[in-house]
């Protein structure tokens, strides 16, 4: 059972840099230290809150209560000559091309390559993952690179790059409650939607998954993830962030304003508030859906701005933008 320290703080366990302490803390290194941990927060009954890489929270500037655990747990698993059909329903990106992001050039159709599945655990990060399968011919991952944090903080958001959505290469996973009892469960248990899976309602955390990738074009793919990077880093700010604060807005929000995109930056542009500040938090010029920290903000600075953004944006448009990040207290 890893070592549980008192009133760690977690700014530094967080892509966005704010956060107060957690009252309680551990790293588990591995699915059984998760698992003990786990079930010792249900004995104490104490609350619990697990971390992946930290790239989609916005901590409480009062910390966390009970015990965090930082999720390192990683091992890859990859097993070849399988031979599985399936059909997932994982919901659909809320994605057009426009001004934003362009990506579609770099899609490749995945499903007509022979299959191979991989065995990952809930803490393995997402650009490790890509890059030891990338280096081992396997595909199908590519789409997701540049996109910090964990397997489980991904699956948990159903993550999407461009027009892909990570629920699509999930085969089967284990889940355990917050009682410590393991599950296995397949694909449509998780009920993946845009920014969605069964994990922001029900109290089950991802043990490990088993992955459907490919024996794809790997010149293709390699060349993909380089794309990504260099896309993805011309709109990126340097300066901490926890990525986009909203999500996109459905096509159909997106028609009944006319928008030429689904893009919620779009939006928050159109207000004017590229570049605006409250506190040590500003409005991104590049990209106005992310918020970055310019070195002393706080979660309540961020909280106000992103109030004030929702109080603009419904004024304008009547639509009411939704966080994607997730609020930890
Ligand atoms: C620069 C930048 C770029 C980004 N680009 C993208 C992008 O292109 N597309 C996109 O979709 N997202 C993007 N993000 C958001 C973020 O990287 C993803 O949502 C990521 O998958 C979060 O993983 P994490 O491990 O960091 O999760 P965390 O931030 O640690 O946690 C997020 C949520 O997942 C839960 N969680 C974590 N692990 C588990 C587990 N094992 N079981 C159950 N729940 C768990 C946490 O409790 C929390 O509620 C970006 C973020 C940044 C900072």
């Amino acid at each position: 059972m890893p070592e549980i320290k008192k009133n760690i703080n977690l700014k530094n366990y967080t892509t966005f840099k704010i956060g107060g302490d957690a009252e309680f803390f551990a790293e588990a290194l591995n699915s059984e230290d998760l698992i003990n941990l786990i079930k010792y927060s249900h004995k104490e009954k104490i609350n619990l809150t697990i971390i992946g890489g930290g790239s989609n929270i916005l901590i409480s500037d009062k910390g966390i209560k009970g015990l965090t655990i930082i999720n390192r747990s990683k091992s890859i698993d990859i097993k070849e000559d399988i031979d599985i059909n399936f059909d997932f329903q994982i919901g659909k990106p809320r994605y057009k091309e426009g001004d934003y992001f362009k990506f579609n050039d770099l899609d490749d159709d995945d499903k007509s390559y022979e299959k191979v599945l991989i065995n990952v655990s809930s803490g393995v990060n997402l650009t490790y993952l890509i890059n030891e399968t990338l280096s081992k011919g396997i595909t199908g991952i590519q789409y997701f690179t540049a996109i910090p944090g964990s397997i489980g903080g991904a699956i948990f958001n159903n993550i999407h790059g461009g027009s892909k959505l990570i629920g699509d290469l999930v085969y089967k996973a284990r889940l355990i409650d917050k009682k410590g009892n393991i599950k296995e469960v397949d694909n449509s248990f998780f009920k993946f939607d845009y920014d969605s899976s069964i994990l922001h309602k029900e109290e089950y955390y991802l043990l490990d998954t088993e992955l459907i990738l490919y024996k794809g074009n790997i010149e293709k793919a390699k060349n993909t993830a380089k794309e990504w990077i260099k896309r993805k880093r011309s709109i990126q700010p340097i300066l901490p962030s926890a990525g986009s604060i909203f999500k996109n807005i459905t096509d159909q929000e997106r028609d009944t304003i006319s928008a030429p995109v689904n893009s919620a930056g779009w939006l928050i542009d159109n207000v004017g508030m590229k570049g605006y500040s409250i506190g040590g938090a500003k409005v991104y010029e590049k990209h106005a859906n992310y918020i970055i920290n310019m070195g002393f903000a706080t979660q309540n600075d961020v909280s106000r701005l992103i109030e004030e953004i929702k109080d603009k944006v419904y004024k304008k448009f009547k639509i009411e933008l939704e966080e994607e990040i997730i609020f930890k207290q």
